[in-house]
């Protein structure tokens, strides 16, 4: 005869056991979300202020020190996901003052934050190690090294005091890196050293967070269409050589915002509730292996 089945078991076997306070969907409900980065038409960060209104957020901040198009961005999320706060913030995410202020903004609006996303990043001039200024250097690294450490530095403490309300204390620090940060990369070298201290900020941090519940991770992009590339799309395209970008990619492309987004948003979900410490690289397999050319 067969057990009767319980809440804690189904006939004789222990049920999974559930993690408290998650469910399947929407996969962000009631977050309140950071994005910086995010005025760029073709970028990154718009398209994730969009995965993350589109699963339930309760509110998405649209950070950038560039707001051209973070009025219109905030008007076509609002149209399309009503129930969700879109708050528009001029600064430059290297400023701790305007990353402060973000931040206190989101607690003071709705005691919560839930999701910093720290996307804003520059890529700097192509050219070898030696022929940059030393502040030219600087600048690439600082704007890509401080926009992460200052995410972290200000959404850590607020998540911390308010996620003990929860029922399992959580919090999401996100990184761009890329992939330029986890193996060599000619032509951009600030920009390479920059993502690789996003990569070791992530994990460092992760670290130190620890007994918190606030997870820590950084993405990797490969090479992705946005603003940040287009011209060598763009270029590539007229000159019809643009097949040779995805050439030495086992997916045979570049890649899209949108599927770096979805990546920002498993992470900031709760879905990613054991996934700390990490580099997610997005690259259609660009960095899992050298090609093997015959
Ligand atoms: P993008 O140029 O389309 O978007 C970047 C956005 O960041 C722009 O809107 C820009 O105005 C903003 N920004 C730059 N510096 C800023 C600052 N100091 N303060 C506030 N905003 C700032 O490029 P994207 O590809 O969407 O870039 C997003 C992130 O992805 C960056 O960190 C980039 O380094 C990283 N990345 C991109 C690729 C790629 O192939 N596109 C690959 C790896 C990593």
């Amino acid at each position: 005869p067969k057990t009767p089945s319980t809440a804690d078991s189904f006939e004789g076997i222990p049920t999974i056991k559930k993690v408290a306070g998650m469910s399947a969907a929407p996969r962000v409900a009631g977050k309140v979300v950071i994005v910086t980065g995010a005025n760029s038409i073709l970028g990154i960060g718009r398209a994730s202020a969009h995965q993350f209104a589109e699963n339930g957020a309760r509110a998405v901040y649209i950070c950038d020190y560039d707001d051209t198009n973070l009025a219109t961005h905030k008007r076509e999320i609002e149209s399309l996901y009503p129930a969700v706060d879109v708050h528009v913030h001029k600064f430059d995410a290297a400023d701790e003052k305007a990353v402060k202020a973000v931040v206190d903004h989101a607690i003071n609006t709705y005691g919560r934050l839930d999701v910093f996303f720290a996307n804003a990043g520059i890529v700097g001039k192509y050219a070898m190690f030696a022929d940059f200024e030393k502040d030219e250097f600087m600048k690439v690294f600082d704007t890509n090294v401080a926009s992460v450490f200052l995410a972290a530095k200000y959404a850590a403490p607020a998540m911390q005091k308010t996620s003990e309300s929860k029922p399992t204390p959580s919090g999401s620090i996100i990184g761009t890196a890329s992939v330029a940060g986890l193996r060599s990369n000619a032509g951009t070298t600030p920009y390479a050293a920059s993502k690789a201290a996003v990569v070791s900020l992530a994990q460092t941090i992760a670290y130190q967070l620890a007994g918190t519940g606030i997870r820590v991770n950084a993405i990797c992009p490969g090479i992705i269409e946005t603003g940040m590339t287009a011209p060598t799309f763009e270029a590539a395209r007229a000159r019809g050589t643009e097949k040779k970008i995805g050439q030495l990619n086992p997916l045979k492309r570049g890649g899209h915002a949108d599927e770096v987004a979805r990546v920002a948003l498993f992470l900031g979900s709760d879905e990613a509730s054991y996934i700390n410490g990490q580099a997610w690289a997005v690259d259609g397999g660009l960095s899992a292996g050298h090609p093997f050319v015959v």
